[in-house]
């Protein structure tokens, strides 16, 4: 049977990865979350030194040195999950921080990052078998993709997930920044001159606050069985 698309995309920290993530496990489909690879090169332009103490980033610089930026993914046993990679070595710990979270959304709004991580992006998919979630997947990366889900949630449920996810890692952290981040980054994403973030005319909409991580599985997976059965 021809595998599919799959884009997932939507709001910060509504969950999209780990629908994703678990649809594509199930179905035996590649993962790909493109929301990683902005975050790895953010962390590549503050550890070069490209983002100044009042965030502003050294285009020329940066843009300069885009083809130094390499970003992929490896399975990690112990997780089941993708890790992601820069340059060869293994920051899936480092670009989940709040300083990578605070500075990744002007970083993915400059035309030059879209444009080289949406050609990455769009050779990973092309023999289709694909779960990718981001925030311009279903517009700009696969427009033809034959699922397309929007998924969205309460800003304060967004930001308490969040919190509890990141204490559970043992990183010190504020409710009030992190609700205060998600929606300027939702902001950010949603004004951006290229690829904003909206919803595709064809794309179904899920509000997930009041859903169990089980239930918005079995949502998804019936979703693609609808299509494919
Ligand atoms: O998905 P995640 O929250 O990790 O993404 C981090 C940031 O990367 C988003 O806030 C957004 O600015 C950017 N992004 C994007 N386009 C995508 C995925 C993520 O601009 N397809």
């Amino acid at each position: 049977m021809k595998k599919i698309t799959i884009a997932i995309d939507g709001h910060s920290s509504c969950g999209k990865s780990t629908m994703a993530k678990d649809l594509a496990r199930e179905i035996g489909y590649i993962y790909i979350d493109s929301g990683a690879m902005y975050r790895c090169c953010t962390l590549f332009a503050i550890e070069q030194g490209l983002i100044a103490a009042d965030g502003t980033i050294d285009e020329a610089e940066l843009e300069r040195r885009m083809p130094e930026i390499s970003v992929s993914f490896q399975l990690n046993p112990e997780t089941g999950r993708p890790d992601a990679y820069l340059n060869g070595e293994n920051v899936e710990q480092r670009i989940r921080t709040m300083e990578v979270s605070s500075h990744v959304s002007p970083v993915a709004a400059l035309p030059f990052v879209r444009e080289a991580m949406t050609a990455q992006q769009q050779a990973m998919g092309r023999e289709g078998g694909i779960v990718m979630d981001g925030r311009d997947i279903g517009t700009a990366v696969f427009p033809d993709a034959e699922l397309k889900v929007f998924v969205t949630a309460a800003p304060e449920i967004r930001a308490q997930r969040r919190y509890d996810e990141l204490r559970a890692k043992g990183e010190e952290c504020d409710f009030d920044e992190i609700l205060a981040n998600l929606q300027e980054r939702d902001r950010i994403d949603s004004t951006r001159a290229v690829a904003p973030l909206r919803q595709a005319e064809d794309a179904i909409v899920l509000d997930n606050s009041h859903l169990t991580i089980e239930e918005q599985k079995k949502w998804l997976l019936e979703r693609f069985h609808e299509l494919t059965d």
